[in-house]
């Protein structure tokens, strides 16, 4: 049985509680916003891990009390229902700034909020960092290269987006909070640290997100088709969580304003990943062509020298490592929904 958590390298230091191996450091209060959702419930788990004390902002609208609920009761940890979008007065060292929905499927179902979320949302978190001076973390998107015409692409690297497209919502969100990022650092002197996050999977993604990795992993485990958009040969690079999550913090920690690739450069059609899910989890699964969606960009893959060179950091999973280590949350999650249906 495999672990549903990404796991971290820790050690105990008795009445200092549990710190990163070798490292003894000074316990922060830290904000994580959208810290209910996938990759924050992740980044939460290893923060409380080391010792820090963590205050979750949420609204819920995709993330889930069930992917903190074995924090409930830890006098360290903190959970607020609070949409960012309004203002908020808190007092912390640093800022994890992830609210915003991360799917196609979730960050469409209502443009307009996702990009409130994302200028609103990012200047009301700029706001508190500048009145508190606290660092604040980014978490971008590699969709700030829309359909890019470099690759594989480099931080230096403008992008090729719709201003006007269904995805713009989200890729022109994240583009104006990095430049709002970048203003608060060069006018009000705000410690900024921006990440551009890859396609990243794992234990606790929406089982129906819409997203690839998700979506063929629980139509293999439901004995349905894999569902393969357009043609399969569109290429996206997929990183496993917990390397995005000692990314995140390494960068945080760093001196380095960035911006930062997180990804991992290991490239695959959709084709492709359907056989790795066929070999993870059921070699007799079947593919059933749909056609592809709006704007879809045809090639992804991270240049992450930039931060193997400052930040030394390099993803250490593989996908063929990486899926068998979400299918046991996801069955059990199938499995319990089934048995609510009463099936
Ligand atoms: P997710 O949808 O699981 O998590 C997002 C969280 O933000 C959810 O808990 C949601 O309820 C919360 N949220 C959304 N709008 C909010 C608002 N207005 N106020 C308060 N909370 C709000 O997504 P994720 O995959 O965990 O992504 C986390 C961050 O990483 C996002 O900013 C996303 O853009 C970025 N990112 C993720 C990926 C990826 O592949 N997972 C890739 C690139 C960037
Ligand atoms: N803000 C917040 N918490 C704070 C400080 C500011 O939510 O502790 C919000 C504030 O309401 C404003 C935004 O952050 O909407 C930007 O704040 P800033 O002070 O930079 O700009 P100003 O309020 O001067 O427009
Ligand atoms: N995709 C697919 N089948 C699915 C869901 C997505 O083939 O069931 C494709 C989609 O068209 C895109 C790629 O997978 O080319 C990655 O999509 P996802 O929504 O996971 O992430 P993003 O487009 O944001 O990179």
């Amino acid at each position: 049985q495999v672990s549903d958590s990404a796991q971290y390298p820790t050690i105990n230091h008795g009445k200092l509680g549990r710190v990163p191996a070798g490292i003894l450091r000074k316990r922060s209060r830290i904000v994580v916003t959208g810290g209910a959702g996938f990759v924050g419930s992740h980044l939460v788990d290893k923060l409380l891990d080391r010792g820090d004390d963590v205050i979750v902002i949420d609204n819920f609208f995709t993330g889930r009390k069930e992917n903190l609920v074995h924090r409930f009761g830890n006098p360290r940890f903190e959970l607020i229902r609070h949409d960012v979008v309004e203002p908020i007065l808190l007092e912390v060292d640093q800022i994890y700034h992830l609210a915003c929905p991360a799917s196609p499927v979730h960050y469409k179902y209502n443009p307009v909020k996702t990009i409130k979320t994302n200028v609103m949302g990012t200047l009301n978190m700029l706001g508190l960092a500048k009145r508190i001076g606290a660092r604040f973390l980014l978490t971008s998107t590699s969709e700030v290269y829309g359909d890019p015409l470099e690759h594989p692409q480099k931080e230096t690297y403008w992008g090729n987006v719709n201003p006007i497209g269904e995805r713009s919502c989200y890729d022109e969100g994240k583009r104006t909070a990095e430049t709002l990022a970048m203003d608060y650092h060069r006018g009000a002197d705000v410690e900024v640290r921006i990440a551009r996050i890859f396609n990243t999977y794992g234990p606790r993604m929406c089982l129906d997100d819409g997203r690839v990795v998700s979506n063929f992993v629980a139509q293999a485990i439901r004995k349905q088709p894999l569902t393969v958009y357009g043609d399969g040969k569109q290429t996206r690079s997929f990183q496993y969580v917990s390397d995005l999550v000692n990314g995140l913090v390494a960068l945080m920690e760093s001196e380095h304003v960035g911006p930062f690739n997180l990804g991992n450069p290991g490239e695959f059609t959709m084709l492709e990943l359907a056989e790795v899910v066929k070999e993870t989890i059921d070699s007799s699964a079947t593919i059933e062509f749909r056609p592809n969606t709006a704007d879809d960009p045809h090639k992804r893959k991270p240049d992450i020298s930039k931060a193997k060179e400052l930040l030394n950091w390099e993803p250490k999973i593989s996908l063929r490592e990486g899926l068998p280590l979400m299918v046991s949350n996801f069955q059990n999650r199938i499995l319990n929904e089934d048995e609510g249906k009463g099936l």
